[in-house]
């Protein structure tokens, strides 16, 4: 690779207690949670709107569960959820959120991708934003990298894993959209892969996988998931997939915009001649963004595991209860689950350990969300978004706690943390 030197002089445009980074589920949690605690935060967003896959991914519904009390019982009523399987809307997300998140101790800066940090020894000092006025300088005392990717973790130089140990495969990615104009009396859910639908020409997941095997279907699409959403007509739809994407490449994601905007078409034609009352289905809305259910997980002082989650362990140093989803891992190398050929493996709640945000080697750093330290198969449970929503509240407390103290993320009493968030409610011990 040829290499450019670019050395320069940056604007400071902001000091504050602490930056979060990325403004997706577990970002704005954070940037909310420790508004609350009276620090002064930046919530940097590289897209023009906050939400991250829950808005700019169109990704739902909501799922997974955690204790109660928490931040994510907030945010269900700002999306007016009122089922569990229900889509939200994500237009109506958009707004809500934007108007939730206003808060006099944040501060938002969209249109803002971080692409490098100041450091100083093991600190952060700031990060850097491109900008359309150049590169610009947000300084913070303590950072929380809630991008997904762990981007903000990489720049500084912490230990990153990504994919399955064997291979370093991750799980595909997708382009999730909505069809419109279903007939409101012959409508079938299928939210998953046990479901089981009979509709005249057979069952329904039989149709998809004979769909896929026959080339109605692509190859690795063996499954048309399709969402209620808010309004009867409509089905949102997770079925496009393609495998052996990076995520962080820019050349793979725009290979993929390609591979899958063209698989949207198959899906919807499959739909109309296969499945009644779907005749004259149309696409009504698409993300603009591929969405990426896998990247880094930064190397943290624990590293959670799928064994501590079929255990349903609990933790002295516990930041999230009872998380509970199932080990969902879309097939890396081909279509369908990895490890199961329906339902994935169920797991028992479980706590999420304060050492889990905490990443070795650098001083002021926390992660929330996705790119917490994990296993590649615990990180497919915990990446929902009810989860990940609950992480960042409890980072952000914890985060304020550390500016108040001035103590660091690794010496921190995180009984502390524990305190503020049991005395508001927040379930964390059973
Ligand atoms: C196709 C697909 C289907 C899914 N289905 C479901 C589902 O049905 N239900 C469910 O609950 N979960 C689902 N998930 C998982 C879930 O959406 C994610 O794991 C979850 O959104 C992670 O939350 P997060 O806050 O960690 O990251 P994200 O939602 O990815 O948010 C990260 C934010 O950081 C921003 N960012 C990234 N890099 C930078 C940077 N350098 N500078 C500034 N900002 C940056 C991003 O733009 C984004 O806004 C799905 C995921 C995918 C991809």
């Amino acid at each position: 690779m040829r290499l450019v030197e670019i050395k320069r002089e940056i604007p400071v445009v902001g000091e504050f207690d602490i930056v979060v980074a990325g403004a997706g589920p577990a970002g704005i949690c954070a940037a909310m949670s420790a508004a609350r605690q009276g620090s002064k935060v930046a919530l940097v967003e590289r897209f023009g709107i906050i939400g991250g896959n829950l808005t700019s991914g169109h990704v739902g519904p909501l799922l997974g569960l955690v204790g109660n009390g928490t931040m994510r019982d907030e945010i269900t009523k700002v999306l007016e959820v009122e089922q569990y399987s229900t889509h939200f809307d994500v237009e109506k997300a958009k707004i809500n959120l934007t108007n939730w998140i206003s808060h006099p101790n944040i501060e938002l800066f969209l249109n803002s991708p971080i692409v490098d940090v100041v450091m100083s020894g093991n600190e952060i000092n700031g990060v850097v934003i491109g900008t359309q006025n150049g590169m610009e300088a947000i300084k913070g005392k303590i950072v929380i990298d809630s991008t997904g990717d762990g981007a903000v973790s990489f720049l500084a130089g912490a230990d990153v894993e990504m994919g399955r140990r064997e291979d370093g495969l991750v799980q595909p990615v997708t382009i999730m959209f909505t069809v419109s104009g279903i007939d409101k009396e012959q409508r079938i859910v299928c939210t998953h892969e046990e479901d089981d639908t009979v509709i005249p020409k057979g069952n329904y997941l039989d149709l998809c996988r004979k769909a896929s095997e026959t080339g109605k279907l692509p190859p690795t699409v063996n499954i048309v998931r399709l969402y209620k959403t808010q309004h009867a007509d409509e089905r949102m739809v997770n079925a496009t997939q393609l495998n052996h994407i990076d995520g962080l490449k820019h050349s793979d994601l725009a290979k993929s915009q390609l591979e899958l905007r063209n698989q949207m078409l198959q899906v919807v034609e499959f739909l109309r001649e296969t499945v009644p009352g779907f005749e004259n289905c149309k696409i009504k809305d698409s993300s603009d963004i591929i969405g990426v259910r896998e990247t880094r997980r930064v190397v943290g002082e624990y590293m959670i595991s799928s064994s501590d989650l079929l255990a349903g362990r609990t933790f002295e140093d516990v930041m999230v209860h009872k998380a509970d989803f199932c080990i969902d891992i879309h097939n890396p190398d081909g279509a369908g689950q990895a490890e199961t050929e329906g339902c994935p493996p169920e797991v028992e709640p479980y706590d999420i350990p304060y050492g889990c945000f905490v990443p070795k080697k650098i001083d002021n750093l926390y992660t929330a969300g996705r790119c917490i330290s994990g296993s590649h198969r615990a990180h497919a449970s915990y990446r929902v978004m009810n989860i990940c929503m609950a992480m960042g509240e409890a980072i952000g407390i914890a985060a304020s706690v550390c500016v108040k103290d001035g103590a660091k993320p690794r010496a921190l009493d995180y009984k502390k943390v524990q305190k503020i968030m049991t005395d508001s409610g927040v379930e964390l011990f059973d």
